[in-house]
C-alpha cells in the first residue's frame, strides 16, 4: 500500500496534525491507532478543563477528542483501529498489524510521529518491598475507574503530584475510596495550580512535599506503606518513618515518551532529555519524518498539543509537495 502520509497514533497529535495536511492539500492521509478508538489518552481523561485555549470553553477529555474526531470523518482521512504499528524503515515503510489484515506494509511519502506517553512504572523508581497486588500507575487506575467501572481499592496512598495524580486522588474519592495522602519527593508539587486546589484542597487530603514511599508491605495484597521525609539530596531520613495502613498505591511519578519506534530508525535524540531532536519544522534527523505531542516531550495541555500537531501537519504537507530534488 502507498500513501502520502503515514500518521502513527490516532489521539489529539495525531487527529490535529492528520486535519493539517489534508487542508493543505495531502490527499492520502492514513492515521493508524492501536486502541480500539480514536482519542488517544483524552478517551479516559473525563474530568473537565480541556479546550479552554482551542474552544474558548471547557470540556471534558471525550469532548475535545470528539470535535477533532467528527472533523475528521468528514473527511477522506483514512484511519485503521485496532493495528499497531511494529517498524519504520529508512525509506519510511511502516510495518503495521492487526487482527484482520495481519502484517501491513505502508510506503509513505512521509511521517508524523504521534505515539504519545506512557507512565513511569514501580519498576522505575526501585521501591524494595514485595509485589503484592494493589499498586497501579495513576493513568492505569483512571482506565479501570473511567472506562472499565472498577474501582482499584478502598484505602488508597498516591506517590508523586503530578496532574494525573492530582486528578485520581479527586476521582477514587468521589468513588468512595478514602485517599490518605499524596506524597510528592520534592519541595514542590509538578501539578498545576488548580488541580492542587481543586483535586486535594477540596476534599481536605494532605499533600506531603519532601516525602517518598520506602517500604511496600503485604504479599498477595498491598496492607500499608512506610513513608519518609526525604534531605536535600532527596535521601529519606530514617527517623521520620512512618507506617501508612492502605489496600492501594497509585504512582503518578512521570510520564515517559514512547519513542521505541523512532529509536528503531534511528533519528537522533537529544542525550540530556532523551527526547528527539526536530528542527523549526518539527521534522526530526530523517528527512521526512516529523514528530508532535506528547512522543516529542510531555505537554501539560492538551491545547498546545494540538497547536504544534497543526504545525507538524503543514510542514508534512510542505515536505510532501517539494519536488524530490529539494528534499
Ligand atoms: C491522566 C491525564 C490527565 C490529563 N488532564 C488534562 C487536562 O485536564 N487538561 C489538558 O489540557 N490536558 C490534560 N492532559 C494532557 C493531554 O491529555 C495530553 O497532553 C494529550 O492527550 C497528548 O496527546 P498525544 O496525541 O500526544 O498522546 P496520546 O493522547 O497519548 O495519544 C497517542 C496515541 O498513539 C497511540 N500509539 C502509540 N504507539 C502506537 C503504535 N506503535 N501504533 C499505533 N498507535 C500507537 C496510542 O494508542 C494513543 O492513542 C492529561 C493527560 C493525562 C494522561
Amino acid at each position: 500500500m502507498k500513501k502520502d502520509l503515514v500518521i502513527i497514533g490516532g489521539g489529539p497529535a495525531g487527529l490535529a496534525a492528520a486535519l493539517a495536511a489534508y487542508e493543505a492539500g495531502v490527499k492520502e492521509v492514513l492515521i493508524l491507532e492501536r486502541d480500539l478508538e480514536l482519542g488517544g489518552i483524552l478517551n479516559q481523561c473525563i474530568h473537565n478543563g480541556f479546550g479552554l485555549h482551542t474552544f474558548k470553553e471547557e470540556l471534558t477529555g471525550p469532548e475535545y477528542a470528539a470535535r477533532y474526531i467528527e472533523r475528521v470523518k468528514q473527511t477522506k482521512i483514512e484511519y485503521l483501529l485496532d493495528t499497531m504499528v511494529v517498524d519504520i524503515d529508512q525509506s519510511k515503510n511502516v510495518t503495521a498489524m492487526n487482527r484482520e489484515q495481519g502484517i501491513i506494509q505502508i510506503e509513505a511519502k512521509a511521517i508524523i510521529l504521534a505515539m504519545g506517553c506512557r507512565e513511569r512504572t514501580r519498576g522505575a523508581l526501585n521501591i524494595p518491598g514485595y509485589r503484592p497486588a494493589g499498586i497501579y500507575t495513576a493513568g492505569t487506575a483512571q482506565y479501570y475507574v473511567n472506562i472499565k467501572g472498577k474501582l482499584p481499592g478502598r484505602e488508597v496512598v498516591i506517590l508523586g503530584s503530578g496532574d494525573i495524580g492530582l486528578i485520581m486522588a479527586r476521582r477514587m474519592t468521589l468513588e468512595g475510596a478514602k485517599v490518605k495522602l499524596v506524597a510528592e519527593i520534592m519541595p514542590k508539587s509538578g501539578g498545576l495550580k488548580r488541580n492542587i486546589v481543586q483535586c486535594l484542597d477540596d476534599f481536605h487530603i494532605p499533600l506531603l512535599l519532601n516525602h517518598t514511599v520506602v517500604d511496600i508491605h503485604g504479599k498477595e495484597r498491598l496492607c500499608g506503606v512506610t513513608i519518609a521525609k526525604v534531605d536535600e539530596s532527596l535521601k529519606p531520613i530514617l527517623e521520620t518513618q512512618e507506617y501508612i495502613p492502605c489496600d492501594t498505591l497509585l504512582l503518578s511519578v512521570g510520564l515517559i515518551p514512547e519513542n521505541e519506534l523512532s529509536a528503531g530508525l534511528g533519528i537522533q535524540f537529544d542525550p540530556k532529555t532523551s527526547l528527539p531532536v526536530v528542527d523549526d519544522h518539527l521534522q526530526t534527523s530523517h528527512p521526512g519524518v516529523f514528530a508532535c505531542g506528547n512522543v516529542l516531550h510531555v505537554h501539560d495541555l492538551v491545547d498546545h498539543v494540538s497547536k504544534e500537531a497543526d504545525k507538524a501537519g503543514a510542514f508534512a504537507a510542505a515536505y510532501i509537495s517539494q519536488p524530490e530534488a529539494e528534499k
